[in-house]
């Protein structure tokens, strides 16, 4: 038994040293990341609950690293923040995804709108309007196809700057969304202040519903708050037939996850999800 404890020391300390290993060179891998445009966008359906639409889709950014593989954006999205990478990043994701929706559209395929996160450091920008604006006309994207996805933490930093910038935001004629939604700890006033179109119940919430009756009422509550507040609910991480018919009983608008379609490269989505129609 000690033999097998030291065993898993050493194995432990192995993989401390590699993850270790790992923060300490993601900033220059990630700063090489950027240069050699190793970064792709993956897209997951949403779907529509009354009539079981797939009626838009999230991008979602992939890092394939020749040195360590697939980092997930969980890894390097607050590296790339803490770098002042993220509006060169941001950008290009809003470039991709805005070009890839009008060149489906331009082929006739099915009205679909594209959801694009926004980093707390994003939304802070000063020119992140003019950014966006000029995204938009340089795809010719039609503004009402683009949805900002946007966390409670990043709105509520600052709120008084946020009122402002959303304004501006919603002056183009794009729609806001709040993402994680229930995961901040901010009062919940400025859902009936900003001017915002939807509110994403976060995952966690949507996998607890199912075997804890106190948050399924919590879920239920906050898809009536929404409606109440003029706001479309999507529940996201939805992964069980189970999950998706309790979303639907509380009324919830539109789900996302797994029970769909993990997210997945632009190819692929246009094969399963816009072929015609
Ligand atoms: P998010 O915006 O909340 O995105 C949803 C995340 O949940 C995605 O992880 C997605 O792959 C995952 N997911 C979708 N359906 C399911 C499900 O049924 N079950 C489970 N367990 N997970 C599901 P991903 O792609 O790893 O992204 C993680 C986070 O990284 C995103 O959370 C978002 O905050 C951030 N992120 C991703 N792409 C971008 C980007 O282009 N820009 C910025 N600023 N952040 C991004
Ligand atoms: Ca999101
Ligand atoms: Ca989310
Ligand atoms: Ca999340």
């Amino acid at each position: 038994a000690k033999e097998q404890g030291r065993n898993q020391m050493l194995f432990f300390e192995k993989r401390m040293n590699a993850s270790a290993m790992r923060r300490l060179l993601l900033p220059n891998y990630l700063r090489r990341a950027v240069e050699r445009q190793e970064f792709e966008v993956y897209y997951q359906p949403k779907q529509r609950l009354s009539d079981l639409e797939i009626y838009g889709m999230e991008a979602l950014i992939r890092w394939r690293s020749p040195d360590l593989g697939w980092v997930p954006p969980s890894e390097f999205v607050a590296v790339a923040e803490e770098l002042g990478l993220i509006h060169e990043i941001g950008t290009w994701v809003l470039r991709t995804a805005c070009a890839k929706a009008r060149e489906w559209q331009r082929e006739g395929c099915r009205s679909m709108s594209v959801s694009v996160n926004l980093s707390g450091k994003q939304f802070q920008q000063q020119d992140l309007d003019a950014t966006i604006a000029a995204v938009l006309e340089e795809t010719e994207l039609p503004p009402e196809r683009l949805e900002l996805e946007l966390t409670e933490s990043s709105v509520m930093l600052h709120p008084e700057e946020s009122a402002l910038a959303l304004q501006r935001l919603k002056k183009l004629g794009v729609s806001v969304s709040v993402d994680d939604f229930g995961t901040g700890f901010s009062s919940l006033n400025y859902l009936s202040v900003f001017p915002l179109d939807t509110l994403k119940i976060d995952k966690s919430f949507v996998q607890a519903m199912t075997n804890d009756a106190k948050n399924a009422v919590l879920v239920e509550a906050i898809i009536d708050l929404g409606h109440k507040l003029g706001l479309a609910i999507v529940a996201e991480g939805v992964e069980t037939p189970e999950q998706r018919e309790m979303l639907s009983s509380y009324g919830c608008d539109c789900i996302q996850g797994y029970i769909l379609s993990p997210p997945v490269d632009a190819a692929s989505f246009k094969e399963r999800y816009l072929r015609q129609g």
